[in-house]
């Protein structure tokens, strides 16, 4: 039985950027600390596996969503992106990633996949797709009516304990319970300061016209984004839209979450600029969607996955913007360990893995803030003078460790 407070896909599963992408939620080095350079490879591979079990799901139970599989793109646009760009492919050759999953692209090459105005040089990823994601999260509800899963829409979740979930309609009681609440978890009493809610937001254009799809080359299913610090990332929707998204709006010290957050006029003015910079042929179209919501990042924004078969809890999140993915590998990690099997999810480095928790408020409000400004800040200086910024280098304690 599912209890949903409010429809299926309310949250950021039916309203994010759509990448089924093969990034990690969460560092390299902190997921080797626990498990070593073995574990975090097999996380990396389990990633890439989970962009085809989704595509094989969707296939299997026939969601319309759009799944497209064509790679994912990232570009840089100066010469510190470029340099975040090479660091990231030296690091991802010491922890085993080989050409056949990232490699870099000349500008020549990119032209074959999209014809960006301003890229000075890109990686490639073949192991990501673009998916719709709302009319994934509803058809995934109906494959499970199917199967005689009962979504209960319009109930919360007041107190979640041992073998029951009181809701105000009744008391559930289970042998299993599990949390999946992502970053409403900070809704519930004690859990306050487990996530820090970033919120990331989102543009849509007008369908583009066939000659405008033909002028911007962008092959469908590619997703494409950058390495500015508050980098984009965009689709090709499957109706023919760009929908582009970005971080860069702070939440609301007194609540943190709130619909008024969801929409931004300073990220959606950056959001259009990038669409104007990169794909000068959709100039004209009309934005016809603007939203967002936020994301579960917690203290070292790696993700965890925790069940106690003493107590039947568990409780999987703090995926970072990388759910699509990572909500797929929990929910069978989750499935595998309370029916006790020893899988290969099972024994990876995010299971059990143990987060601190953020600095009381305001502190974590100021955290947000600092992100925010700092690296909006940076992204206009290396813009403007083609230098890394080095004002970075004071957001490293509340940013991913390396
Ligand atoms: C704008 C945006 C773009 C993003 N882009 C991407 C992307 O391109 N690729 C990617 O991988 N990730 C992306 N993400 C992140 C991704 O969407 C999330 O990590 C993922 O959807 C989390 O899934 P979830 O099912 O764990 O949580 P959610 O989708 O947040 O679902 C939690 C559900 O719990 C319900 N709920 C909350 N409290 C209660 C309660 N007390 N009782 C009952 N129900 C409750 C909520 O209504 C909600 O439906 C993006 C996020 C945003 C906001």
């Amino acid at each position: 039985m599912v209890v949903e407070r409010e429809i299926v896909g309310f949250g950021p599963s039916g309203r994010n950027g759509g990448w089924v992408s093969p990034k990690i939620a969460g560092s390299w080095g902190v997921y080797a600390a626990r498990g070593g350079s073995d574990a975090v490879l097999r996380a990396e591979r389990t990633t890439y596996q989970t962009v085809d079990e989704i595509g094989s799901v969707v296939d299997r139970e026939g969601i319309d969503c759009g799944f497209a599989k064509a790679g994912m793109l990232m570009v840089a646009t100066s010469s510190p992106q470029a340099s975040r760009l090479h660091a990231e492919l030296d690091s991802a050759r010491r922890h085993g990633i080989g050409e056949d999953d990232l490699r870099l692209l000349q500008r020549g090459d990119v032209d074959e996949l999209v014809h960006l105005r301003d890229c000075q040089v890109a990686t490639f990823s073949p192991n990501a797709a673009r998916i719709d994601p709302a009319r994934l999260a509803r058809g995934l509800a109906d494959a499970c009516d199917r199967v005689g899963v009962a979504i209960y829409e319009g109930t919360e979740a007041i107190d979640i304990a041992p073998r029951r979930v009181r809701c105000r309609e009744g008391t559930v009681t289970a042998n299993h319970v599990i949390r999946a609440t992502e970053s409403y978890t900070t809704q519930f009493p004690g859990e306050a300061l487990r996530y820090l809610p970033l919120y990331s937001l989102m543009i849509a254009t007008e369908p583009l016209p066939p000659d405008v799809w033909t002028e911007i080359g962008w092959r469908d299913g590619l997703v494409i984004g950058d390495r500015h610090h508050l980098f984009f990332y965009a689709q090709r929707t499957a109706d023919g839209r760009i929908a582009i998204g970005g971080r860069g709006a702070p939440y609301r010290l007194r609540q943190p979450i709130q619909e008024a957050a969801e929409r931004d006029a300073a990220v959606r003015a950056r959001l259009e600029a990038t669409i104007l910079r990169q794909f000068p042929a959709a100039a004209g179209a009309a934005i016809t969607h603007h939203w967002g919501g936020p994301l579960a990042v917690p203290r070292d924004w790696c993700m965890a996955i925790t069940y106690d078969p003493g107590t039947g809890l568990g409780w999987a999140g703090g995926y970072s913007g990388h759910g699509v993915v990572a909500a797929s590998i929990s929910g069978r990690t989750l499935a595998d360990l309370v029916l006790g099997r020893k899988t290969d999810l099972v024994t990876l480095p995010w299971v059990g893995h143990r987060t601190r928790r953020w600095e009381p408020e305001p502190l974590r409000y100021l955290a947000s803030k600092a992100i925010v400004r700092v690296l909006g800040s940076a992204d206009r200086y290396e813009d403007r003078s083609n230098r890394p910024a080095r004002r970075c280098r004071l957001l490293a304690p509340v940013l991913p460790p390396s």
